[in-house]
């Protein structure tokens, strides 16, 4: 029989970490909350990093949380501290601070680290930057204001993000991706167009099809880059989105099961009772869809944050939400909603491409499996997304080429 309160271990403090411990201290009055992270900052804003990045907001307008919030709170948020194993037959975890913490239900919320440029003349090199946290944002508006041009790589939300930035700040822009279009995995030629199209309005380079071969510094910062197709491109700065590995480590000497993310069920607990996962290294049960998956977005890592809080603290809530990313696109949206791949045989997908504001384009493309609507994906005017969120959620069946109009239309 236990004759404590309850223990809770929580390793990450991003936003499935923080809303979680927010959620069990509402639900359990009594239990401790032990937060760790690496990082020196309570919970701050991932999304808003590239506005940070920009210059269009300042550092304080990041921050979510201070410590004082979790004072108030009684949650022991441990930052600079990193936790290096996870026993779960003793049900404790371990810092590398010296740290023996006891749990009676963990929480994994450890996102990800993104993958660093490794090509020959890179060793050594300043000034080559991946972009996750404030630190890496606050280094990489530093090396701006001394820089004249500037390489983004990669075919993801990341590259563009630092496009973006880099562009914005002035500098001379290349925006290098492997790819034959950005976004690869949820646009085709034509969506990949119009974006090419609305970076050049803002004086970037875009290059498909081609890879970086290898940095060519001076003096121990980046002079150009090589590309394998013979380019030669100045690049007094590189930043560099070629995904993120889900950081899943602690867990290796553990029989908690582990995929690409810790696989989770839809009440987001591991094969490990007591073990949970949330956030961007959930590997979760996504019953909408029949099968797991992992999601980096900030809605599901906040959702997934309230429904794992509510099961560690003895509830029993599914989670169950159609994901949406919006973000910025240089001066429109973007919206990706539901299931939006390209490259999956089981889909069907139309779109349609139209005159748009600011010179801009709108293109809108619809997923379909069987004709039930599974997701969407928007670039342009956001007008109309709740709609086709709602559409996506109740799997719409559409039945007429007049009512696929309707729907690429909707406003
Ligand atoms: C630049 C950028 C822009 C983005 N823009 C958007 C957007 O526009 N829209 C959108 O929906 N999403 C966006 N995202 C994604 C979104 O921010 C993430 O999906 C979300 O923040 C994930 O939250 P999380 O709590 O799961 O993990 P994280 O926020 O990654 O938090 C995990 C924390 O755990 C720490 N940690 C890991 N391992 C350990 C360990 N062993 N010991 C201690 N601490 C550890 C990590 O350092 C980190 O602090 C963006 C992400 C980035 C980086």
């Amino acid at each position: 029989m236990v004759t404590h309160d309850r223990r809770y271990v929580i390793i990450g403090n991003g936003v499935a970490g923080t809303t979680a411990a927010d959620t069990l201290r509402k639900n359990d009055p009594n239990c401790s909350i032990h937060l760790l992270t690496n990082e020196p900052y309570p919970l701050y804003n991932r999304v808003s990093l590239p506005r940070f990045l920009q210059g269009k907001l300042i550092e304080q307008k990041v921050m979510i949380r201070d410590f004082a919030w979790h004072e108030q709170r009684n949650i022991k948020l441990i930052t600079e501290t990193i936790v290096t194993g996870v026993h779960t037959d003793e049900q404790v975890v371990v810092t590398d601070s010296g740290l023996t913490l006891p749990y009676d239900a963990l929480l994994v919320a450890t996102g990800g680290w993104a993958n660093p440029l490794r090509v020959p003349g890179t060793d050594g090199v300043k000034h080559i930057y991946n972009f996750v946290t404030l630190d890496d944002t606050k280094t990489i508006i530093a090396r701006m204001l001394e820089s004249r041009t500037a390489v983004a790589y990669g075919g993801s939300f990341i590259s563009y993000e630092l496009c973006d930035g880099f562009a914005l700040r002035g500098l001379n822009t290349t925006w290098l991706m492997r790819g034959p279009y950005w976004l690869r995995s949820a646009l085709d030629p034509e969506g990949g167009e119009v974006v090419d199209n609305i970076a050049k309005k803002f004086g970037v380079e875009v290059i498909h099809g081609d890879e970086i071969e290898c940095v060519i510094p001076k003096d121990g910062v980046p002079n150009y880059v090589k590309t394998k197709k013979g380019r030669e491109i100045q690049a007094d700065m590189l930043g560099v989105g070629l995904g993120i590995t889900l950081n899943t480590k602690i867990l290796a000497d553990t029989p908690v099961e582990v995929r690409q993310g810790v696989v989770v069920n839809e009440y987001l607990e591991t094969n490990v009772p007591g073990v949970y996962a949330a956030g961007d290294v959930a590997e979760f049960y996504d019953p909408t869809i029949g099968h797991h998956h992992t999601m980096g977005t900030w809605d599901n890592a906040l959702a997934h944050g309230r429904v794992v809080g509510v099961n560690m603290a003895g509830g029993h809530q599914a989670y169950v939400d159609v994901p949406t990313y919006t973000s910025p696109l240089f001066d429109v949206n973007i919206a990706v909603v539901g299931t939006a791949e390209s490259n999956n045989p089981e889909l069907t997908s139309i779109s349609r491409r139209e005159p748009g504001e600011k010179g801009n384009e709108n293109y809108r493309k619809l997923f379909l499996r069987d004709n039930k609507m599974v997701g969407a994906l928007m670039i342009g005017s956001p007008k109309g997304r709740k709609k086709l969120v709602e559409l996506i959620k109740n799997q719409h069946v559409i039945e007429t080429a007049a009512e696929q109009e309707e729907i690429l239309t909707l406003k």
